[in-house]
Order: C-alpha cells, then structure tokens, then sequence
C-alpha cells in the first residue's frame, strides 16, 4: 500500500509513524521549506495521546520538553494584586495524565519517531487528486498513490481540493493570537495573565526556549470582518482589541511588528458529514478541528491519525472497510470534543466582569483545596471538563 500524507504537523507524522511500523510506504508532503521550529504555543496531551506517545516510545522526550508552567499570577482591572493560582492543580482536575508542550517540540518528536522509514518532502504541495488515486504536485512529477490522508489543518489544502465547500464552521465566538516576544519578559515557571470582561493577554515561556509567548484570546462585541491570510490587518485587529489593557501587555504588544512569529485566527469548529471520499479522507483539524485551544484538539488529533493507521493496516488495503471503520470509532469522539470545546469557548472568554470574578475564583479554590478534594470534585464531570481521561484507546494487534 502507498499513502500520501499532506502535512507535518502532529496529526501527519503520527499517522506516518504507525503506518511504517507496519511496513506502509509512506510520503509526506509539508508545504513549509522545513519542519517548523519557531512560534507555535502550548499544546496539551491528554491520557489517550500520552498513552499513544508512550506505545511510539517517545513519551521520555515529550515529558523532558514540557513547558514547566506551575502558576498562574492573573491580574483583574479592579484587583491591586494579582491572583495566583496553582496551574498544576487546576490542570490536575482536567487530567491524572496530562502534559503541556510546545506544539514545535511535538512535531519533532513525533517526526524524528518516524523519520528514518518515511519519504518527507518539504516545501511542496498538493496540487490535485484523480479518482484513481494519480496525484500531481506544485514542483515534484505526479505519483500514484492507494491512499491519500489530508493531514493539513484547518485551513486543509486536501479538503479544498476534494471536499470544496463542504465543511461547516461553527464560529465559536472568539478570536486567538500567539506572538514571540522576548524571553526577558516572562517569568520562569509562572504564566502571566491579564483578564478583564471579553479579553484575556496570557505570557508564558519554558527553559528550552530562547523566547516568551504572547498569547490573546478575545471575544469581540461582533464577528471582525477579517481574512485568515492578511497578517498586517489581523496585527491592526488585535492591537485594537487590547489597547489599554495594561502597561504590560502593551509591552508585549510593542513587538507585534518585529516578531519572528505571529498567529491569527477565529476560534472555529469544523463540521463535516464525512471525513472520507473515494481514496481520501481527512485526519487532525483538517477534519475535525472541535477548536484551537478549548477543545483538546491536538490530543483528538494524535487519537485519530492512530486510529485511521491501525485501521487501514487492518483492513489490509482495502481503504472504503478502513475509513469506515475510523470514521466509526471517530464519530462520537469528536462529536463530544465539540460539545467540550462550546462550553470551553464561553468558559475561557467571560464576557463579563462577574464571569471574570468567578473564573478566577473557581482557579483559586483549586488552588486551596487539597489534591482528595480536587479529584473527588473532578470524577463529578467525567463526560465535560475529563472527557479525555475517559476517552477508551482502541487496541490494535
Ligand atoms: C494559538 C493556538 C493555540 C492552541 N492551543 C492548544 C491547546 O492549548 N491545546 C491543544 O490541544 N491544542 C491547541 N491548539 C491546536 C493545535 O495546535 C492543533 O489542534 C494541532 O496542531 C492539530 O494538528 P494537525 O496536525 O491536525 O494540524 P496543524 O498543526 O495545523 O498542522 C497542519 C500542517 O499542514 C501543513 N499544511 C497546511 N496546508 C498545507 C498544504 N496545502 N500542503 C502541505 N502542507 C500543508 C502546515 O504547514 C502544518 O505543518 C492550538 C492552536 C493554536 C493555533
């Protein structure tokens, strides 16, 4: 069997890893002249992801890369002093299992996971698919493949080209930035956070890393007119959502012309009625994104590029049994990864000062309770905020 996968992210590489350990020829086709290393953000991995790090045997390098985040000092507008909340702790009611990691990191682990069995070419793309599974490329000569896997985001190229406008998205109300900024900035081990009504300017940094990253979320008043691909406007677009927030954020944001990495986007959830057409199907966000940043949707994306492998090493080439057989198990996984990242959205983003208040003070009281009393308050919510740690992880031979 030969698969193409488009894209090497996270979803890609995981994909391409457990697919070669079963001897599939593999490509990858990443449109970035070189696995990426610079920008990105704090990624989670929940029990299922780890569990699947741990079977591709890299979960020691995952777990040395963590971010180290252990508090968070949140200032509030009408507050002189800012909240410090134990971050373990409030995570620790997410998850027993959980680790947080640079997204970069990630994708190299995973990457170097597999490197030595799979073809990766960088800096091409996709430029269409035939029927019979004949692919041609922006710069390499057309291939033939079994398989084509659109691993390519929410933005996915292999979605455009075979779906068209077929996926719905849900705008989920907010806005997400991320921007390199200076690592003298941020504190070691502690985020800091700004949140007032709509608005929220978080900055972090980890040991390993030669810079600090800036992170907003925001839920405007209305939906920004706003195009995914126009950096000088989204950068126009963010300074005015936090413009007076506080001196320090507007020091953060003093870099927005001069940082080496920056990210724009809505918070948008992808809805399709199927993942997978003739000899293609979609695996990560670029099939079913519940959400950038409140749904855990790089842990759904680990999940399911294991999943799509195994099955079609299972089905043994025959990709239509195989891709039923993902999108079965698939299904009501991210069907519950959308309702968690809804009620997150609203969670994340209050749009008032009360909402405000009481987010910071559910953080606080985690914080004071003792770890019995976290977990006795987190088996209460096994289906919403655990809905990971209970996710089941089929078992493959
Ligand atoms: C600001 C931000 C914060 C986030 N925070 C969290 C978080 O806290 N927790 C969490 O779990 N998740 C978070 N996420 C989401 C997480 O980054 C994604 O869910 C995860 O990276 C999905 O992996 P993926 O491989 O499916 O897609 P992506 O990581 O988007 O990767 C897609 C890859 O495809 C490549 N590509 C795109 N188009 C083409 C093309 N036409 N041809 C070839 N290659 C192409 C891209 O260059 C990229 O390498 C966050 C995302 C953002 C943006």
């Amino acid at each position: 069997m030969r698969v193409l996968i488009s894209g090497a992210s996270i979803a890609g590489p995981v994909t391409a890893y457990w697919l070669a350990r079963h001897g599939v020829d593999v490509t990858v086709v990443e449109q970035a002249p070189a696995l990426r290393k610079t920008g990105g953000h704090a990624v989670d991995l929940f029990r299922p992801a780890m569990d699947i790090s741990e079977q591709m045997g890299v979960l020691p390098r995952v777990l040395q890369r963590a971010t180290g985040t252990t508090r968070i000092a949140v200032h509030r507008p009408w507050a002189s002093r800012p909240a410090h909340i134990d971050y373990l702790k409030l995570t620790g009611l997410i998850s027993d299992r959980r680790v947080e990691i640079m997204r970069d990191d990630l994708s190299e682990i995973y990457y170097d996971a597999g490197r030595d069995d799979v073809d990766y070419r960088f800096g091409d793309r996709i430029a269409g698919i035939a029927d019979d599974g004949t692919v041609t490329f922006e710069k390499a000569a057309p291939a033939s493949f079994d398989v084509v896997v659109g691993a390519d985001g929410l933005h996915s190229g292999v979605r455009r080209l075979v779906f068209g406008d077929e996926a719905v998205e849900h705008f989920l109300g907010g806005y997400l930035a991320v921007m390199s900024v200076p690592k003298s900035l941020a504190r070691d081990g502690e985020m800091t956070g700004y949140y007032a009504p709509r608005r929220a300017a978080l900055l972090y940094t980890a040991d390993h890393l030669d810079d600090a990253r800036a992170v907003f979320i925001f839920r405007p008043q209305r939906p920004l007119d706003y195009d995914h691909r126009d950096g000088p406007r989204q950068r126009g677009q963010l300074r005015a959502a936090f413009a007076g927030m506080s001196e320090e954020v507007g020091a953060w944001l003093a870099h927005l012309d001069r940082t080496p990495a920056f990210y724009f986007d809505a918070i948008t959830q992808l809805e399709m009625h199927t993942w997978s057409r003739g000899r293609v199907t979609l695996v990560g966000d670029a099939g079913y994104c519940p959400g950038p940043a409140v749904g855990g949707s790089t842990s759904l994306a680990v999940y399911g590029a294991y999943v799509l492998a195994n099955e079609l090493v299972r089905a043994r080439g025959d990709h239509a049994a195989a891709f039923a057989g993902y999108e079965h198990i698939m299904a009501p996984v991210v069907r519950d990864s959308r309702a968690l990242a809804r009620a997150n959205a609203k969670t994340v983003i209050p749009t008032t000062r009360w909402g405000v208040a009481a987010l910071v003070g559910v953080g606080r009281l985690i914080s004071v309770l003792s770890a019995r009393a976290t977990q006795a308050l987190a088996r209460r919510s096994e289906r919403g905020v655990r809905l990971y740690d209970t996710m089941p992880l089929p078992e493959y031979a």
